[in-house]
Order: C-alpha cells, then sequence, then structure tokens
C-alpha cells in the first residue's frame, strides 16, 4: 500500500515557507510522503533590485534557497518549474491546467493543497493557481480525465474578529471564519520548523521581519477544505479521509 501521500502546488520558492511549512514537517516527521511543486523560480520579484540581480540570476538564488528547504522539511519530492514569474494569470488557461493535471497524475496524491481564492497577497500567480487546480479537482470529482483525489485544502488565513489589521500584514487577505475547515495548532518543534524553513532564504530576511509573519501565523495554520464542510474544524489536514 502506498503511504499517504500529499501534494503541495504553489507559484512560487517561499510560497510553502509563508505558512504551510510547520504542516508540511509534521507530515513528514510521521512518515506520510510530501511532495511539493513550484511552477516559476520567482526570479521577478523585486527583491532582485536590491541584490542588483537579474530575473534569471534571482531564480537561480531562490532555487538554491528552496533546495534547503527541502532538506529542512525533509520532502519526500520537488519540482521547480521554470514558467514565467508573474504569468501564470496571463498564459493559456488550458495549457496550465493540462502541465498540472499530468503532474498530479504523476505524484497521485490523497490531498493537494494550494492557497485559497484571495490567494493571500492576492498576486496573480497565486489567483490563477487556485483557480486552475480548482477546476482538475472539480473534473477529478467527475471521474473524466484525471484519477480522483480524496481532498482539496486551500490554505489562508481567518479573518480577524475586529476589521483593522495590524500595519504589517494589513495587505494580507483572509476567508471568514465559517469558511474555515481545518485548525492545525503547532507545538514548539513546529515553530522552530517554520521559522527555519523561512530563513533557508537568505534574500528575503528583510520581508521575513517586516511583515512580521511569523508573529502573525503565532501556533495556528488554516485551511478551508473545498466542497467539504466540518465544524467543528477538524485538527489535521488528514483527518476523517
Ligand atoms: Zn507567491
Amino acid at each position: 500500500m502506498k503511504a499517504f501521500r500529499t501534494l503541495y502546488i504553489f507559484p512560487h520558492p517561499d510560497d510553502e515557507s509563508f505558512g504551510p511549512a510547520p504542516v508540511i514537517y509534521r507530515q513528514t516527521k510521521r512518515g506520510e510522503e510530501v511532495f511539493l511543486l513550484t511552477l516559476t523560480r520567482g526570479g521577478a520579484t523585486k527583491v532582485r533590485f536590491k541584490y542588483n540581480y537579474t530575473i534569471d540570476e534571482m531564480g537561480e538564488v531562490r532555487v538554491k534557497e528552496m533546495e534547503k528547504v527541502k532538506q529542512v522539511l525533509n520532502l519526500t519530492g520537488m519540482d521547480i518549474w521554470d514558467m514565467e514569474d508573474g504569468s501564470l494569470a496571463y498564459m493559456n488557461p488550458v495549457d496550465l491546467e493540462n502541465r498540472v493535471a499530468e503532474h498530479i497524475k504523476k505524484i497521485n496524491p490523497d490531498i493537494v493543497v494550494t492557497y485559497a481564492v484571495h490567494g493571500i497577497s492576492g498576486h496573480h500567480d497565486h489567483l490563477a493557481i487556485h483557480a486552475t487546480i480548482k477546476r482538475i479537482f472539480s473534473e477529478s470529482d467527475r471521474n473524466i480525465k484525471f484519477p480522483a483525489w480524496k481532498r482539496l485544502a486551500l490554505f489562508t488565513f481567518p479573518k480577524p474578529e475586529n476589521s483593522e489589521q495590524d500595519g504589517a500584514m494589513a495587505h494580507v487577505r483572509t476567508s471568514p471564519v465559517n469558511m474555515i475547515d481545518c485548525v492545525v495548532e503547532l507545538n514548539q518543534e513546529e515553530k522552530l520548523k517554520l521559522r527555519e524553513a523561512l530563513y533557508c532564504y537568505d534574500t528575503f530576511v528583510e520581508v521575513i521581519e517586516s511583515t512580521k509573519v511569523i508573529d502573525h501565523i503565532g501556533d495556528k495554520v488554516y485551511f478551508e477544505f473545498f466542497n467539504e464542510d466540518f465544524k467543528p474544524v477538524l485538527k489535521d489536514i488528514a483527518d476523517r479521509l
């Protein structure tokens, strides 16, 4: 029997570390297989101007940083594609869908994880990948082209109770609390792994610190499950499968 398998799909190197990393670590630690697919090398980030890197040079640096994340989280497999950073929302959506679907088919996961509909930052690549994967999942559900996987988990943050968000995270998009189906409470070791994964991105230290992302995540990671509804919320993304 194959091990329980989760595939995380994000557009850019570091998307996996800005939140989901400690959940990935929990899964690999308990012997599950976790694969990560990143569609671009993330070379177009404005951080590159600070270092005077070309898009290609910045992409190379981020790929190296991501290799360190692979070690920290003990990923079973990692693929980094070289689609154009910033282009996913503007390319032929059928081509994007076919390529991603092919990969999902090859990995054959039980769960796929990507961004919620708002893409957290609202980056168009994040929105495009959400729409793409949701469509593939819905097709697989009807068993037309793809082998079905069981759950589509969407990484998110909850809408804060008072609408004023603290300055550094004011740009973060959130999900209404009633949309959230799973809240993973992190233990001390997992919180340290979040920090360790983020700090693999040497070129992003300023972003990590100015956004106070570690404080914002705190000790909880939130997911919506597409087409599933759990109240009370589940405590783990693999529960009830
Ligand atoms: Zn991103």
